[in-house]
């Protein structure tokens, strides 16, 4: 027996550890001291009473015979993929019922998906960006090119011709920079897959951040998609189902290479390894499409956007460049008087007990910058907040 070498090139996921080791042998020595996190990636507000009401009901459909379920379809069931079909429909997009898989989440998928692709792909990843892309594909063994994501393009870089890409990663708005592309800007790199017969795997998991129109909340929006685009979205930002589980991917028909159709070669996927997402789950997600539903989670939403505003507010009034907190619960803010990520991290954590997450560890492009959460509480947040601006006044 070999085990895949390629696990020897994957880098030791150390971001999250390091952080908890260092805030926990600060709090050992100053065990008075409150230390406030504004580092997660998680929700923290629970599942709004219209999903929860659903949640409910399904369990007692479990509990007849009449109504009871089993194994369901690989690519989730009808009343769901309606919801989201009809989510896109709102938005001017038309999707296929056959082009709307359930998942338990984005990450799966992301993941998953590499099944579709041939090995020698070339990736094109950008720096800095969610771990999740560069780890799945080397543990296949596939080589990964990294695009700028920098100050000077805003985070956001576009396509450079001179780069023979294959898959492309686009994550809008970006974990962990906040930054958004706007529609004209996604067209670009739409034009850039479809002349070069490239796949761009579009991760919308906070989609339902962007308020602001002339932004995409679907790669879907934009002319030409349809043939070069999958997309990734997920109900863990969108309704706090990060613990109870799901997601969806549209795979277009029209997504054909040599022939082959990936839509229908992720239906096989799915049937060959997937066998679907719970039916109470589902029920549960459901819920959220609803009038009520939507009303819901839009005040969780601006809950959480209120916190972002609070942050950028106060990088504002400090004159500290940042993207995002607008569109998106991520502010990425550049390390003050040219402090690196850790330096910054180490010097917040001792001078206001306040936890962030440094952003070199989201890639080298990532070192002198800062990732702070909007998924907080609010008065943890206006705490946070107020310690930041006394410690960077002093
Ligand atoms: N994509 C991005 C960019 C994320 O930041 C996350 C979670 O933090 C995910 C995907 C994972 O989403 P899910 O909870 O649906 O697996």
């Amino acid at each position: 027996m070999k085990l895949n070498q390629n696990f020897k090139n994957i880098k030791e996921s150390y971001l999250f550890a390091e952080v908890a080791d260092r805030t926990g042998a600060y709090a050992k020595l100053n065990p008075d001291k409150k230390i406030l996190k504004l580092g997660i990636g998680d929700v923290t507000l629970p599942l709004a009473p219209a999903v929860i009401e659903a949640l409910h009901g399904a369990v007692e459909d479990m509990s007849k015979s009449e109504t009871f379920r089993g194994y369901g379809p690989y690519e989730g069931y009808e009343f769901l993929r309606e919801s989201i079909q009809g989510y896109y429909r709102a938005r001017g997009v038309q999707l296929g019922l056959d082009e709307i898989f359930v998942s338990d989440g984005a990450k799966s998928d992301l993941g998953n998906i590499l099944d579709i692709f041939s090995k020698d792909n070339v990736i094109l990843v950008p720096d800095p960006v969610y771990p999740v892309y560069v780890d799945t594909n080397e543990m296949a063994g596939r080589k990964v090119l990294f695009s700028n994501a920098t100050e000077e393009n805003g985070f956001l870089p576009m396509p450079d011709y001179k780069v023979k890409a294959d898959v492309i990663y686009i994550c809008s708005p970006n974990n962990p920079t906040g930054a958004a592309y706007n529609k004209a800007q996604l067209k670009e790199w739409v034009d850039y897959a479809n002349k070069l017969g490239a796949v761009i795997l579009y991760d919308a998991a906070y989609e339902c951040f962007i308020s602001d129109d002339s932004l995409a909340r679907s790669i879907f929006e934009v002319d030409g998609a349809k043939s070069c685009a999958i997309e990734f979205c997920s109900f863990s930002k969108t309704a706090g189902f990060t613990g109870t589980r799901c997601g969806y991917t549209v795979v277009p028909k029209t997504l054909i290479s040599d022939g082959m159709n990936a839509n229908k070669m992720w239906l096989r996927r799915q049937a060959t390894k997937f066998n679907g997402v719970p039916y109470i789950v589902q029920k549960g997600a459901a819920a959220v499409f609803t009038e009520r539903g939507q009303r819901e989670i839009h005040k969780n939403l601006d809950y959480y956007r209120r916190n972002a505003k609070l942050i950028a507010d106060c990088m504002d009034r400090l004159g500290i460049k940042y993207t995002g907190g607008k569109n998106s619960p991520y502010i990425w803010l550049k390390c003050p008087r040219g402090m690196k990520s850790w330096e910054f991290f180490d010097y917040l954590l001792k001078g206001a007990q306040v936890v962030g997450t440094p952003g070199a560890g989201f890639g080298e492009n990532g070192e002198g910058f800062f990732r702070l959460t909007a998924f907080g509480s609010e008065e943890v947040t206006k705490e946070a907040v107020a310690r930041i601006e006394k410690l960077l006044t002093e």
